[in-house]
């Protein structure tokens, strides 16, 4: 990271988004850059008419610019204590009960475009999504321990897939603290083991949490069939809230593992669980089991609007299919986590899979992701997930 000033001057016309706080500037958009500029820069944001507008990181690609202050101020040790201490406020303020698991940056969502940092206990999870946020480690892990303080413990750097074009060598590693796994955590009194270096994304998906927390409302004396089930966080909620049995199915085999080590964390009987390693489609398509309770929560179908036909297919086929599946009066929660189909469309398709199963379904929940992932209003982007509580009749 340099001192330079680089100036990157967008277009004549092309200037509203960044007025309007959308903190991306995209390639077409600038006319010209002054100065050297090397990916990860700080670059200035300038109107055709020389206004600042903003400060950012600099990045080749369709995104140029990931706006990290509409300020003219210095990106400094400051200004990266301010941001994290400002996230950590955040999610202090939502006095989340017998948890010691949230998301402690959610990128756009708290202002640090590219940066995601999942709190487990005090051990750290952060992935950099862009150069910027890489490049800047530093500074990220010094705000950490000044604003957590002896809460830190350990601090894991999952960025490597992300930033591989630029730095092929580059592993996942610590960047604080002992390497430390299975790391036990506690949601909402429901214990979770979570695998950092091995797990998928960050180790757990806390953005499920309040929607987990709705399921054992409906929980007891019911037959569940998790699916997608990943380390079994519906799973162990609904069992825990005195679910009659409950079904686990995931294609990975990592995944049932730790799904199953999950239920044992949790002392739930084992035989009220099963675990399948199987694919979704074909296990609903094989079992003549019915359930009172379905959760469908698939891996982002379509990652680019290019794919959104074809993930509109697929929601549509596997709805179906788990709406056929459950007994009169049962339920499905069902969830899409792709940023490209909006929640219009994802509604739209879960009629068409319910006109399709010839099943009369009422909607009882609209959910959505929990305050700590929090959405920046004027980036619309930073709202994927989407979920649906029915009652199949
Ligand atoms: N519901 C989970 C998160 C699901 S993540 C939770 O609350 O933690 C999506 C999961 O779907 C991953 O574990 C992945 O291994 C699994 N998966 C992906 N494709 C699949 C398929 N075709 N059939 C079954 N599982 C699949």
């Amino acid at each position: 990271m340099t001192n330079k000033q680089i100036k990157v001057i967008l277009k004549s016309g092309k200037d509203e988004a960044v007025r309007r706080f959308h903190p991306w500037v995209f390639s077409g958009a600038i006319k010209k850059i002054e100065g050297v500029v090397f990916e990860g820069d700080i670059v200035e944001v300038y109107s055709n008419n020389n206004e600042f507008l903003g400060i950012g990181h600099y990045q080749d690609g369709s995104i140029m610019v990931r706006i990290l202050s509409f300020n003219d101020q210095k990106i400094d040790d400051k200004f990266w204590i301010d941001r994290i201490s400002e996230a950590y406020a955040l999610r202090l303020s939502l006095k989340l009960e017998n948890t010691n698991v949230f998301r402690l940056v959610n990128a756009e969502g708290d202002s640090l475009p590219g940066l995601i940092i999942d709190y487990f206990d005090g051990h750290l999870v952060i992935q950099c999504h862009s150069i910027g946020m890489f490049l800047s480690r530093d500074n990220i892990l010094n705000s950490l321990q000044k604003v957590l303080k002896e809460k830190l413990k350990s601090v894991y750097d999952k960025s490597a897939d992300n930033i591989v074009d630029k730095y092929p060598e580059q592993t996942n590693c610590y960047l604080y603290g002992a390497s430390v796994n299975n790391i036990e955590v506690i949601e909402n009194n429901n214990k979770f083991y979570i695998d950092r270096e091995k797990g998928q994304k960050t180790g757990f998906f806390i953005d499920q949490r309040e929607n987990r927390n709705l399921l054992s409302r409906y929980s007891q004396g019911k037959t569940v069939l998790n699916t997608f089930c990943y380390s079994g966080g519906f799973s162990v909620y609904a069992l825990n809230a005195g679910a009659k049995s409950v079904v686990s199915v995931d294609s990975s085999a990592k995944a049932i593992e730790l799904c199953n080590n999950n239920i044992n964390l949790n002392s739930i009987n084992n035989d009220l669980h099963k675990s399948v390693c199987e694919d979704t489609i074909e296990y609903l398509t094989n079992s003549n089991e019915e359930f009172d309770i379905i959760i469908l929560d698939p891996p982002a179908y379509a990652k680019h609007v290019n794919a959104r036909h074809n993930a509109v297919q697929g929601y549509k086929r596997l709805n179906t299919l788990a709406m056929n599946k459950i007994k009169k009066g049962g339920l499905l929660f069902t969830f899409s986590c792709s940023q490209v189909v909006n929640s219009q469309l994802f509604y739209n398709t879960i009629m068409s899979s319910a006109i399709l199963s010839k099943r009369n379904v009422r909607v009882l929940h609209h959910l959505t992701q929990p305050a700590d992932h929090p959405v920046n209003l004027f980036h619309p982007e930073g709202e994927y997930l989407k979920g649906l509580v029915l009652e199949i009749n």
